[in-house]
């Protein structure tokens, strides 16, 4: 039996994830009704995949960036540490089918990028990792299993 820890997510059990997915994580509720919705965006099995450095944070610059292209409602996108996905946070935005419609846009988007934006030593704290051909790799991968997304198990 493992046991429970103070984070949802450590509470799943990675070996029982069907990757990719998209999948609320977390809720919690400001003292004036606002709600902030925390999601996994889970692009690699857990342990048997991840995604190497420079695509990734390229894609999370990538990504950060075309977000706010999209909804006002973006707190934060950021990589998990494990390099199998990504966390992304929004604030008063419900819709598990808005949020999916959003990856989807956002991806398509790095399909077309030209460059990455940010990836210098004045925007970046590691400018020199970064991979524009990874990133769009990644997202052309994630998308292709779209029909994915919703099933977690
Ligand atoms: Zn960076």
């Amino acid at each position: 039996m493992v046991q429970k820890l103070n984070v949802e997510s450590f509470n799943l059990d990675h070996t029982k994830v069907k990757a990719p997915y998209i999948r609320l994580a977390g809720k919690m509720k400001g003292l004036n009704g606002d709600e902030v919705y925390k999601y996994d965006l889970r692009f690699k099995q857990p342990n048997k995949e991840h995604m190497d450095m420079p695509a990734i944070h390229s894609l999370e610059h990538l990504m950060a960036e075309i977000s706010r292209n999209y909804s006002d409602k973006i707190v934060d996108i950021s990589p998990m540490g494990c390099q199998t996905g990504y966390y992304l946070s929004v604030i008063n935005h419900f819709s598990y089918e808005d949020i999916i419609q959003l990856v989807e846009n956002i991806l398509e988007d790095v399909l077309k990028a030209t460059e990455v934006p940010g990836c210098n030593e004045v925007q970046c704290g590691w400018a020199a990792s970064h991979s524009l051909e990874g990133a769009k790799t990644l997202a052309k991968e994630m998308l292709d299993h779209k029909d994915e997304w919703r099933e977690v198990f």
